[in-house]
């Protein structure tokens, strides 16, 4: 199904409830709608109409083998997902959720092979965003959404972004403002008695350890036969060369270093990254604010989207420490450079 113009609705007040029960209607009816998270936007379907879900892979150019992470509103909801909800979600759904988390568990027959690509688990969210509660709620059905960007490049954080991909492909994107965390959910697979990291996010490795009192496995995304199938493909890719710099003692002179080479060939080179590298001569810069970890999420994709239309040569980003929040944001500045420079 091919919409001329896909329609951009407004939650503002007065409008918001009008706008949400339109998208919630379209959802029921088979139509796709993109919406706002506290993570990324989401490319939604009604989780168990089969021709809307194909649409959705149809829409991304999204591989088929690539499992969908089905969104509800409530515990009861997730519920009516999967065999049961084993004792760890209660104590995660306790703390995080609603939250940018992601739990894996062994699904049910309620649960279309499309949206977990013939897996034997479904991958169920709970977003904290009110205009996504809503629209879940409102429709009625847990909705089945990856990411509303085009496969391959970086997640949209506003609507403008989701517009800009899925324009003609969708009935409707709902705008519910920016993003607040801007990258995508920390995914953990309860399916087994351990606890396995699929995708490492803004909810840490070391804060659910904590929580749930055990260790928690991380998966290896460079496995063959991946536990999460979406690991395997490339992400994000800016169209501009991106070069990754390693948190290192002597990164600004590394970094002014590798600004003066460029310049000196004639190429236009751009810096992303906190406000205390703004000074070091590149001829574009993006701030991530302090530079901590949240303000990296939250503006990372955006800076990505920007310099890809953008006339530069070469884009250059120091990078954090790898640990907590920060294993999230290096996850996908890794898997955004084409370039990588160690200590
Ligand atoms: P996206 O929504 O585009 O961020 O992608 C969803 C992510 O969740 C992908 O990395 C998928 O591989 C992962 N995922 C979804 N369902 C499952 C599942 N049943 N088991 C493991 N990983 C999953
Ligand atoms: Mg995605």
């Amino acid at each position: 199904m091919i919409h001329r113009d896909t329609i951009l609705l407004q939650t503002e007040f007065p409008g918001k409830d009008k706008a949400i029960s339109t998208a919630a209607a379209a959802i029921r009816d088979g139509e796709l709608v993109a919406f706002p998270t506290e993570t990324v936007y989401g490319l939604g379907a009604n989780v168990y109409d089969e021709a809307a879900v194909l649409r959705i892979f149809e829409a991304k150019g999204r591989p088929a083998d690539n499992p969908l992470i089905v969104h509800v509103a409530s515990i009861e909801q997730a519920s009516e997902l999967v065999m049961e909800l084993p004792e760890s979600f209660h104590v995660l759904a306790e703390k995080y959720l609603p939250g940018p988390l992601t739990l894996v568990m062994k699904r049910n027959a309620a649960v279309l092979d499309c949206v977990t690509a013939g897996l034997e688990t479904v991958a169920v969210r709970m977003p904290d965003h009110a205009v996504a509660l809503q629209l879940i709620k409102d429709a009625g059905v847990p909705i089945a959404a990856p990411s509303a960007n085009i496969s391959g490049i970086a997640s949209p954080v506003t609507a403008a972004q989701a517009y800009n991909d899925l324009n003609g492909k969708v009935y409707a994107v709902l705008d519910g403002g920016p993003s607040s965390v801007g990258i995508e959910s920390t995914v953990l697979d309860l399916s087994s008695d351990e606890a396995m990291l699929l995708r490492p996010g803004m909810i840490s490795k070391e804060e659910l350890e904590a929580t749930l009192g055990k260790t928690v496995n991380v998966a290896d995304d460079q496995d063959a036969k991946p536990r999460s199938p979406g690991m395997k493909y490339v992400h994000y890719a800016p169209t501009v060369p991106l070069v990754l710099f390693l948190a290192q003692v002597d990164l600004r002179t590394k970094l002014v270093a590798e600004i003066g080479l460029y310049l000196e060939k004639g190429k236009k080179v751009a810096l992303i990254g906190p406000d205390s590298f703004e000074d070091l001569g590149a001829a574009s810069f993006y701030s991530f604010g302090s530079g901590s970890a949240v303000e990296y999420a939250r503006h990372l994709y955006s800076a990505l989207r920007y310099f890809s239309a953008e006339d530069i040569d070469i884009l250059l980003c120091p990078g954090i420490e790898e640990t907590g929040p920060g294993l999230a944001v290096m996850n996908r500045l890794r898997k955004a450079s084409s370039r990588i420079i160690g200590p």
